[in-house]
């Protein structure tokens, strides 16, 4: 290992509690000049050893901030204004912090917890993996309406010769009937993913296995990477690098997919009412911006009044990037 890699792995090695306790407290100034919404870092480290990724190296185990950690944080959060909280990790749902009590938490039971602060309107966490999507996880998706139906969950890959050399611990089909429990307990569940191509060895049919995989899932959104070898990981060692040319053509080729798959997701959207979360100023005189549960920018008349709360409102048309709405209430009068 690199020294400057082994120095990273020491230095997070401490003591969960002092890990987070440089993280500053929530100050109500900093929440209002920041906006309503949040991010939270629960969980730092990953164990998972994916041979692409420098995270274990660099940022050491999977470590959880403790329990009560989290929810003081969160609850001043609200009370400083936040309506939308986003939990993060590296390997977020592999969370168990430990209660009062010393006993583990996962996300799935944290969630639930969570879900008790008033005024906590909205929760997501981002980025999971799918071997830590378990039954509780799963469960609060389908019980609490807060948990946002908006789920970044990587496959990386649909080739399951790749998915082993990536050492991801799953298969497509795993992850394809995963998906379909999360369906089921939250159907109208919207999926986001990661892709990697040309990590070493991929065939044409290796490609082709991940274009299906991306056709039969239907991504609301999708990031999508060139692989590149990262010094210190096992990927870098491996022979049968793919060629740069052959690379670019197949995330091309991926991301006019994924394209198309978010464009008719935007579309589907067009004649829905949704609960959008109204954060901000428009950009023309007269207009407010904020998100839908999907995570979705929409644009929509109305005054600054509405800044900071939820409404429903009619999705009229898209735009780029972004939906056009209009008052659900104004709609019906
Ligand atoms: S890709 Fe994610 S799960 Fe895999 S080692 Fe990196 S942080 Fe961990």
């Amino acid at each position: 290992m690199h020294p400057a890699l082994k120095r990273a792995v020491i230095d997070t090695d401490f003591p969960e509690e002092d890990k987070f306790a440089h993280l500053p407290a929530a100050k109500k100034d900093v929440t209002v000049a920041r906006g309503l919404t949040a991010f939270l870092t629960v969980q730092e480290g990953c164990d998972k050893f994916c041979s692409f990724c420098v995270v274990p190296y660099t940022r050491g185990a999977e470590v959880s901030r403790p329990v009560h950690q989290v929810l003081d944080e969160a609850r001043r959060l609200v009370e400083a204004g936040v309506r939308e909280i986003t939990l993060l990790g590296q390997n977020v749902n592999a969370y168990h912090g430990t209660d009062a009590g010393g006993r583990s938490v996962g996300l799935g039971e944290l969630a639930y917890l969570l879900a008790e602060i008033s005024g906590l309107e909205r929760l997501r966490y981002t980025t999971s993996h799918p071997r830590d999507m378990d039954d509780a996880l799963i469960a609060a998706h389908r019980d609490l309406p807060l948990l946002m139906p908006y789920l970044h969950l990587p496959v990386q890959s649909g080739s399951d010769r790749i998915l082993k050399a990536m050492n991801r611990k799953h298969t497509g089909a795993e992850y394809r009937a995963l998906i379909e429990r999360i369906k089921t307990a939250r159907p109208d569940m919207a999926l986001s993913g990661d892709f990697i191509v040309g990590f070493p060895g991929e065939t044409d049919q290796d490609f082709e296995d991940t274009l299906t995989i991306i056709r039969d899932v239907g991504y609301a959104s999708a990031y999508s990477f060139k692989y590149s070898t990262r010094p210190g990981t096992p990927g870098a060692n491996l022979g049968d690098q793919v060629a740069e040319e052959v690379k670019t053509e197949r995330l091309y080729r991926l991301q006019e997919l994924v394209t198309k798959q978010t464009n008719e997701f935007h579309a589907s959207c067009v004649g829905r009412t949704l609960p959008v979360l109204i954060e901000r100023i428009g950009r023309m005189p007269g207009q407010v911006g904020g998100r839908s549960p999907y995570l979705q920018a929409v644009h929509l008349e109305g005054s600054a009044d509405l800044i900071g709360s939820i409404q429903m409102v009619e999705i009229v048309g898209t735009s780029t990037n972004s939906l056009v709405g209009r008052l659900a209430i104004a709609a019906a009068a």
